[in-house]
Parts: structure tokens; C-alpha cells; sequence
């Protein structure tokens, strides 16, 4: 069987968890310090590709002590309840507005329903409701011991969504930062073209808080981002640099959309289109496995974009 787990160096892995069923779209981090600890679990169907990357890793499930979830949108934190079965020993950690909605995730699938539809259930069914017991909410300054010289930290970092944090880890001087400093597509840089675009889905997505958030990352001056989508890059100035040009930009082509009238499909139209424009002025081929990645992101996207602008002007 192919290895699905990657070493991405200061102790700490990548297991692909085929969100979507794509490869290098969502991973869970395993940092194997003193107490074995798992960044973002994916879906319920990454489940089983972890404990598989677990048993690769020569890792006990008893082993595994904290699971964490940057946010609880769906495709980080959807197979929390599920690896947590696995996990007789692991606690649960998340951001304070996200606790309850693992203990009971009915508010969280009606709402991954509306944005998803009929692809739900093939995609992120079951969705198990975690024990209260198991559940511990981490605020913006706290922090968690994993290992004798290892205390990570919490920031809360919103943006993307108001239940978002992100964790600092000493070791390597990274960050893990879910979706509120972008996506970064993996094959992409490989090719030598780094691309980072904001993740503005529905339907908390907050430009300034997104700014002010990605400027507070910038500060720490970390040598190491690991995105949700995908894997971990050390082009951090690339990565905010690239987030300050296309985030107002977003924007832009969302309120020219809502002037004229024209719904998500048509906005991710345009954004595709510019960022297609973007890639091919540097030499990426219009056939690039990338581009059905950036097309589906920009689907969702285009979705909190429209959402904020209305709901801002109503204001
Ligand atoms: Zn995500």
C-alpha cells in the first residue's frame, strides 16, 4: 500500500486524509512529542487513512493523547467524534465558540448541508457528537504542554470564522493556522509557482478580521506555516505578501458582482478567470491538476464573499 504520511522534519508529519477524495487537500498533523498530538482530523472518511498513517508511524491509539481542531468546519474537525472512538486516552481541543457545537453538531451539519447540498452525505456523514467530558475550549493566550520542552500556544485568530485559532508550536517556530492564512496549493509550488488564496467560505468570512489576524501571524515572525489545505511551507513572507494582494481583491470582484446583479457562480467565474490569468503569466499550463482544486475553492469562496457583502450592507 502507498504511504500516505510525510515527515515534514521537527518531529512533526503530514497523513493525507483524501478530503473530497482528493489527494494533498486536507491532512491531520501528527506531532509526536511526549504526548502524541494531532493537528485537525479531517472528515469522518480521512479517518481511516489516519489510523492507518498512525500505525505507518508505529504509533499506539492509546497512545494519542490531544486532538486538536484549528475551527469546526467539517473538513478539519468533521472526524473528530470518529477518531476520538480510536483514541481511548485523546482529549479534544478547540476554540470556546466551537466546544459546543462538538458536543452536539446538529447546528454544524445543517449548515454544511446548505453550503454542500446533496454531496453531503457522501462526503462528510457521520458526524458524531463528542462527550462534554472529552471536549476542552482553548482561548487566545493559552497554552498546552505536550512534552517536557514543548508548550504550545493558542491565538485566536478569526477571519476565516469567528470559532478560529491557530497554534504555535516552539520546536519548529511554526504555525498552524487551518484555513485563516489561506490554501496553499501543494503542486503548484512544487512546480516552483507558490500560490496562496484566501478561504472566505460562508458564512463568518470577515475580511478586516482576516487582515488584522494574518498581520498578528506576521509578527511572530515564524519560520513555518502548516495550512489545512495542504501541508506546511517555509515562503512565509510569499504567503502574506500573496494574501494582502488577492484578499481585497476578492472583495473588489464581490461587490462589482453584487452591483450588477450576478450570483456566486458567475463571481467564481471571475475569480478563477483572474487567478487563471495570474498563473498563466508564469508559465502554469492551463491543464494543471491544480486548477480543479482553485475551481472548487472558488465556488465556496465566491459564496462568503456574497454573504458578507449583504450582510454588511445591511448594516
Ligand atoms: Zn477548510
Amino acid at each position: 500500500m502507498k504511504s500516505n504520511v510525510t515527515s515534514l522534519g521537527n518531529r512533526i508529519f503530514i497523513i493525507d486524509g483524501y478530503d473530497l477524495h482528493m489527494p494533498e487537500r486536507t491532512g491531520a498533523y501528527v506531532i509526536v512529542d511526549d504526548d502524541i498530538t494531532i493537528v485537525e482530523t479531517g472528515p469522518s472518511l480521512s479517518v481511516p487513512h489516519i489510523l492507518q498513517g498512525l500505525q505507518e508511524l508505529q504509533i499506539q491509539l492509546e497512545d494519542v493523547r490531544n486532538i486538536i481542531v484549528t475551527h469546526i468546519h467539517l473538513d478539519h474537525a468533521g472526524g473528530a467524534g470518529l477518531l476520538l472512538q480510536h483514541c481511548p486516552q485523546a482529549k479534544v481541543y478547540v476554540h470556546p465558540k466551537g466546544a459546543r457545537h462538538l458536543i452536539n453538531p446538529s447546528r454544524l451539519i445543517a449548515g454544511a448541508k446548505a453550503v454542500y447540498g446533496d454531496t453531503f452525505d457522501t462526503l462528510f456523514d457521520p458526524i458524531y457528537a463528542i462527550p462534554e467530558e472529552n471536549v476542552i475550549s482553548k482561548g487566545d493566550g493559552d497554552t498546552l504542554q505536550i512534552g517536557q520542552y514543548c508548550e504550545l500556544s493558542f491565538l485566536d485568530t478569526p477571519g476565516h470564522a469567528n470559532h478560529h485559532m491557530s497554534i504555535y508550536d516552539p520546536i519548529s517556530n511554526g504555525i498552524f493556522t487551518g484555513d485563516t492564512l489561506g490554501v496553499r496549493y501543494q503542486s503548484l509550488e512544487e512546480n516552483g509557482v507558490p500560490l496562496f488564496l484566501p478561504s472566505t467560505s460562508p458564512n463568518q468570512f470577515n475580511p478586516d478580521a482576516m487582515l488584522s489576524s494574518i498581520n498578528r501571524v506576521k509578527k511572530l515572525q515564524v519560520d513555518k506555516i502548516y495550512f489545512g489545505h495542504y501541508s506546511a511551507s517555509t515562503n512565509v513572507n510569499e504567503v502574506y505578501t500573496q494574501l494582502q494582494y488577492w484578499l481585497p481583491r476578492f472583495v473588489e470582484e464581490g461587490e462589482k458582482a453584487m452591483r450588477h446583479g450576478k450570483d456566486h457562480t458567475s463571481l467564481s467565474e471571475s475569480l478563477v478567470e483572474q487567478i487563471s490569468d495570474h498563473l498563466h503569466k508564469k508559465g502554469v499550463s492551463p491543464s494543471h491538476p491544480a486548477f480543479t482544486m482553485i475551481q472548487l475553492d472558488m465556488k465556496i469562496c465566491a459564496m462568503g464573499i456574497l454573504d458578507y457583502i449583504a450582510e454588511r450592507d445591511e448594516r
